[in-house]
């Protein structure tokens, strides 16, 4: 933390004088130290620069951090000495710290991770055969009280740093025994943990960036999944910065029901959404977009609503993914019947619309989609910046 002007008038200190470092020189301020964990290519090749060093050393950073696993920089053996202590005394590589971790009887882990002293947010790893899917969080909590979710019911606390969204995967790389040279064992990385990643843009690009980087973790822009509940005017912001796979949550076929369960819908409703989905697989030269749709029982799983869904989207670059509802304590919905789900799909598929159903994974941990609440205990404390943005993002859906 710097000090302030009014704290040395105060106590009166003589701050001694120092020949300025290179970093002072460049201009990086005295004292700050800045977190590089999540920093995009460029913007470290520009903090390199700034400490006086080289901007290919960010190259060397990032093969470090990212490929092998290194978070200290005194092990960063093929850096200068002296780059690795000026970089010990002005950066850091600071990750979010589990708190603990439980598995599932199908192999799924989910780990609870601390954001601060009080709050925390969840990450679950779901390995199959053929892949290692990450779910990610990208808020602690989330606003847009969706009714069928448990997060929802926790309320929103705060947005995650990119050094949150991207200490994410590193952590997980780390405890699944990963080893630099050695086969993934991440393949996959899915925005759907806690919270609304398009309400936290600005800090969600760039860890989607460090994700697709192949001095980041290098991944397929078709294995990143960003879900949104549909911020429809962040769906074109995204088309103009990054291409990853998009998967929206559409939930019900019609605006009624729609603003009812996803409340984001009062704002931008189904027709507003699609325009957005089409543009973005336009601008990014996508395949398809996946809309998820939650199978509750009785309230969006009729015949005629599975027909209707299927006329908003045949013809159009589109599948659905069906999610059988995961209960959670005092939530008043049930899920569908495993009859009607199958048959909601076979009625999208006379319809001409791709479909599929999740298969849910670590229920018994409650770590299947919904169900993660991590610890937002500070919710209702007045802090102006997330009453101010929980509010901008429920009127307007923009946040950035
Ligand atoms: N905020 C993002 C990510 C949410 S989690 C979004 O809204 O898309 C990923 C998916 O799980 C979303 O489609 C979400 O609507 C769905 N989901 C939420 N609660 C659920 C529950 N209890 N059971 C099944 N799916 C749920």
């Amino acid at each position: 933390m710097s000090m302030g002007a009014g704290d040395s008038i105060a106590s009166g200190d003589a701050t001694p004088v120092q020949a300025p470092s290179s970093a002072e020189a460049a201009g990086l301020p005295t004292g700050t130290c800045v977190n590089l964990l999540g920093l995009p290519r460029a913007e470290l090749a520009a903090f390199c620069t700034a400490l006086g060093s080289k901007p290919f050393r960010a190259r060397q950073l990032m093969n470090w951090l990212y490929k092998r696993g290194c978070n200290r920089f005194e092990d960063m053996s093929d850096l200068a000495r002296e780059f690795r202590a000026l970089l010990t005394e002005r950066a850091e590589l600071r990750l979010p710290e589990i708190v603990s971790e439980q598995r599932a009887s199908d192999g799924t882990r989910k780990w609870l991770l601390s954001a601060d002293q009080a709050q925390a947010f969840e990450m679950v790893y779901i390995p199959e055969s053929d892949r290692g899917t990450l779910c990610i969080s990208s808020q602690v909590g989330c606003a847009l009280d969706c009714a069928f979710c448990a997060t929802a019911q926790q309320g929103f606390n705060r947005n995650l740093s990119t050094a949150e969204i991207v200490g994410q995967v590193w952590l997980a790389n780390r405890e699944l025994g990963f080893q630099p040279g050695g086969d993934r064992i991440i393949t996959n990385v899915v925005l759907m943990g806690m919270g609304e990643p398009l309400a936290n843009f600005r800090n969600v690009v760039p860890a989607l960036r460090i994700f697709l980087d192949d001095l980041g973790f290098d991944l397929s822009r078709r294995r990143v999944t960003l879900s949104t509940s549909g911020l429809a005017p962040q769906i074109y912001r995204l088309a103009q910065e990054i291409n990853v796979a998009l998967a929206v949550s559409l939930h019900a076929p019609d605006d009624e029901l729609r603003s009812q369960l996803v409340p984001i819908n009062r704002l931008h409703p189904i027709a507003e959404l699609l325009q957005a989905c089409w543009h973005y697989i336009d601008e990014q030269n996508g395949r398809s977009v996946t809309f998820e749709y939650v199978m509750l029982d009785g309230v969006n799983d009729s015949p005629a609503q599975a027909r209707a869904v299927a006329r908003l989207l045949a013809g159009h670059p589109a599948k659905v993914n069906l999610i059988p509802f995961n209960p959670y304590p005092g939530t008043q919905f049930r899920r569908s019947s495993e009859t009607a789900i199958g048959h909601f799909r076979d009625l999208l598929l006379r319809g001409g619309v791709m479909a599929t159903v999740r298969r849910t994974r670590g229920e018994d941990i409650d770590a299947a989609c919904g169900q993660l609440v991590g610890r937002v205990t500070d919710r209702t404390v007045v802090r102006l910046g997330s009453r101010v943005e929980a509010a901008r993002t429920r009127a307007a859906g923009v946040n950035a």
